[in-house]
């Protein structure tokens, strides 16, 4: 595989942005070697700079449920276009995605957009710190709510991939109010909050974590949370920014059938386009500026290009509920092929898939948590990483990521990405 334009760009790139990327799990880090720097995409494929073309198990980190460069969403930006990028004043667009968030989310009766996720969950947090007027909140170990200060405590995604889940830069003074608790233990929840009585406001979680590959709920952790939660006045949020609109068109909250107070989402609602969202119970989202006394504002929230193509994106998922099971059969055929080809060569290593979501660790432990995905064989990852790259499959570049499936994978680019997997864990195991 030529990589010469690709490393050319990467080393230029270093020179004026740190580490050469402006996120930092595409710099490749943990699975050795150098990104590919990406020229465009289209349906289930990434094309690079040298030439190169990628089967997409990735889709620009979840938000291409239809593949990339979908037409639909391509003409909706395109026809926005035409009327100005942006004014900074309301548009009816706006009324018309809140209220097909609010139809589609079964926790959301108010909603507001914003940019990114990170915004979505810095503010929800806000919210409920005002609402309750309480100032701690519980995150779970490994899960991932983007960036913001509190949240980058025993952080997944690329924070544990670089190794810094607990960031240089987040002071004591906030990091003191972020307590931990494990994934799926609802003792230990219980723990704190008989140690911090009146005074956590909100419980976040990813309700199926993807951010230390994915994880699943065990039967009653969800709802044991929604019972304590309600028992002590605490807003539950859940993270659906990559599970929002791709598990069910309402999130892991409809397939669990588990009712959060709050919910941010992020990603699909785009299209590609950066947005974020934080909604809830209509009394929690009346503490929002100018409604109520908690501030929060964004010169782009609402942006007319974005919220067109989160439009389309969102009109055709609630149109077509039969995107759902194509997405899930798509997830099955390749989580049972992969395992398949993994028994037939004697390889014992856990997949753990819901839906178009999967992740393959490098273990034969099951992985509940982050204790158990930390047990996944790291180095063995990053060589079938690279082995897949070579065979013309991306994957995240990371072992503490979820992987994300798209309608465009036909049976024949499945039966692609089974023989690349087949190939690939042959030769990185000798
Ligand atoms: N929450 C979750 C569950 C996420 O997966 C992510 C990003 N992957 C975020 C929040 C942050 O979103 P963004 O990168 O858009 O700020």
């Amino acid at each position: 595989m030529r990589i010469s334009e690709s490393k050319r760009l990467f080393a230029e790139a270093k020179n004026v942005i740190p580490g050469g990327v402006n996120s930092p799990v595409r710099a490749f880090r943990a699975v050795g070697g150098e990104p590919i720097f990406i020229q465009k995409s289209d349906g289930a494929y990434l094309y690079d700079v040298d030439g190169n073309s990628f089967i997409e198990l990735i889709n620009s980190w979840g938000p291409m449920i239809l593949g990339h460069n979908h037409p639909m969403i391509r003409e909706a930006v395109v026809k926005a276009v035409e009327d100005g990028l942006s004014y900074g004043a309301p548009t009816a667009k706006e009324i018309e995605i809140a209220e097909l968030i609010v139809e589609m989310v079964p926790s959301v009766e108010k909603v507001r957009m914003v940019n990114s996720g990170t915004e979505a969950t810095m503010s929800a947090i806000r919210v409920a710190r005002g609402y309750t007027g309480r100032d701690k909140f519980i995150k779970m170990e490994g899960h991932y709510h983007g960036h913001g200060d509190s949240f980058l405590i025993s952080a997944g995604s690329g924070a544990i991939t670089m190794g810094n889940p607990d960031s240089p830069g987040v002071t004591v003074g906030t990091a003191k109010d972020t307590l931990l608790a494990p994934y799926n233990d609802l003792e230990a929840i219980e723990r704190l909050v008989k140690a911090n009585k009146g005074e956590i406001a909100a419980l976040i979680l990813e309700p199926v974590p993807g951010n230390m590959g994915l994880a699943l709920p065990l039967p009653g952790y969800l709802e044991g949370l929604r019972e304590i939660c309600t028992r002590e006045g605490i807003v539950l949020i859940f993270d659906e920014v990559m599970t929002g609109f791709r598990l069910a068109k309402g999130g892991a909250q409809e397939l669990f059938g588990v009712t959060p107070d709050m919910t941010t989402l992020g990603k699909i609602i785009g299209g590609g386009m950066p947005v974020g969202a934080y909604g809830g119970k209509k009394e929690i989202m009346e503490f929002v500026s100018p409604a109520g006394p908690v501030y929060q504002a964004g010169t782009l929230s609402g942006n007319p290009i974005a919220m067109s193509a989160g439009l389309a994106m969102l009109h055709y998922l609630n149109n077509h509920p039969e995107v759902y099971a194509e997405l899930a059969l798509i997830g099955r055929k390749i989580t049972e092929g992969i395992s398949k080809i993994n028994h037939d060569l004697n390889l014992n290593y856990t997949v753990n898939a819901l839906g178009s979501m999967y992740s393959l660790f490098f273990t034969d432990q099951p992985v509940v948590d982050f204790e158990s995905a930390k047990k996944s064989n790291t180095v063995l990852f990053g060589s079938y990483f690279q082995a897949m790259l070579k065979r013309g499959i991306y994957l995240a570049p990371s072992q503490f990521e979820s992987l994300f499936l798209s309608t465009a994978l036909s049976d024949e680019l499945i039966g692609k990405i089974l023989t690349a997997h087949e190939e690939s864990m042959r030769e990185i195991h000798g």
